[in-house]
């Protein structure tokens, strides 16, 4: 089972109370979700404690093996607790039958929104879609123009991050977006909407070589600290395969509390698709399968 179905198979039961139910209540949720499954082992104990260096921990209770323990760390702010309580109930749903113990570290939880199906991605896959369900949010991000306002209104709705919230509405906007995260003035990495995967949207991989702000973009822009609505720039600035002449628009987001930047760049629809030259590293089965026509392309 993957994180996103036992979600969305969780996430049923409370749908009745429309809006209410947002911010999802895990503390009330989790010691029931046994029944769903047919188990007999429940969460009978959810608690935080004031712990640095650890975000969550799930056991068994070492005097009874049929129960377990949900513990999070208090030194974050609700809205991590919130995901984390959320991450170790997706370790409890989908993987406690095969491990009895998830000590759950912050770059494990914040890290790996994407990429490998290891249980660490599978529990935030979970607890993203918990939390912030695609056929929720879908209605609020659809046919109004994305802002880093928005995104702020909507994880003060949902509970959750901002940083959680903007990877969530680039996973589901049907717009060709592109969220980059930069640390101490480094790209850490990268991820883009399937639409912007369609357009072909593609940065290097800063695994490969550091990489600085581009020369240009609003990133690169020390003495702008915050640009919610975006601006417009040459989309050539970001994609070396943009054609001549395109822009797109660039928001930009730097914490309060550390150097971390965030760049969200929404692009418009160009026909015809930019040209794959740049992204011979990132040709995956999915573009081979468009390639050979198996996958109408607009
Ligand atoms: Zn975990």
């Amino acid at each position: 089972m993957t994180g996103a179905k036992a979600a969305m198979e969780i996430s049923h039961w409370i749908e009745p109370w429309g809006d209410a139910r947002f911010p999802v209540d895990v503390d009330a949720m989790a010691p029931n979700c046994h029944t769903t499954y047919d188990r007999d082992d429940p969460i009978t104990q959810i608690h935080g404690a004031p712990w640095k260096g650890v975000d969550g921990f799930l056991q068994r209770n070492p005097d009874n093996a049929k129960e377990w323990w949900l513990t999070y760390s208090t030194n974050v702010r609700p809205e991590r607790q919130r995901f984390t309580k959320a991450h170790e109930l997706g370790h409890y749903i989908l993987h406690s039958q095969k491990q009895d113990e998830f000590r759950c570290e912050p770059d494990i939880i914040t890290e790996k929104d994407t990429g490998e199906p290891d249980i660490e991605a599978q529990a935030n896959q979970f607890a993203s879609y918990l939390l912030m369900p695609a056929n929720h949010v879908r209605p609020r991000i659809e046919r109004v123009q994305i802002t880093l306002e928005l995104i702020s209104e909507l994880a003060g709705f949902y509970g959750v991050s901002f940083e959680a919230m903007c990877i969530r509405v680039v996973e589901i906007t049907g717009e060709r977006a592109v969220l980059v995260y930069w640390d101490n003035g480094m790209m850490r990495r990268w991820s883009r909407s399937k639409s912007a995967k369609l357009q072909r949207l593609w940065i290097e991989d800063p695994k490969n070589r550091p990489l600085e702000p581009f020369p240009g973009t609003v990133a690169a822009d020390m003495s702008v600290r915050q640009c919610p609505e975006g601006e417009i720039v040459p989309a050539n600035l970001w994609f070396k395969n943009a054609p001549e002449g395109e822009m797109l628009r660039e928001m930009k987001h730097t914490s309060d509390t550390f150097e971390r930047v965030l760049s969200l760049l929404i692009v418009p629809k160009f026909e015809p698709r930019w040209g794959r030259d740049w992204e011979e590293n990132t040709y995956d089965t999915f573009d081979r399968f468009i390639e050979r026509g198996q996958y109408p392309v607009r």
